[in-house]
């Protein structure tokens, strides 16, 4: 399964930016397009999954994959 998200661009730092979110933790942070590139190859991940600078997971992803992925699936949520 492949995941679509969207890049914006950001208008302080005038460059291209991914919003992320922490699958495990949510936290969130905006990581230039750049970086998360050189993390990511599309021809051999199907998800961009960073390691959460927070929580120290692999489950750092496009908030709009975390959506997608919270929305097909059930996680226990402790709150
Ligand atoms: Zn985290």
């Amino acid at each position: 399964m492949r995941y679509n998200f969207r890049i914006r661009k950001d208008e302080y730092i005038d460059d291209y930016v991914v919003d992320m979110k922490c699958l495990n933790c949510d936290y969130e942070e905006n990581i230039p397009l750049d970086i998360l590139s050189s993390f990511f190859d599309p021809s051999v991940d199907e998800n961009p999954a960073l390691t959460c600078p927070h929580c120290d997971q692999d489950l750092f992803v496009p908030k709009d994959i975390y959506d997608q992925i919270k929305g097909n699936f059930v996680y226990k949520v402790d709150k």
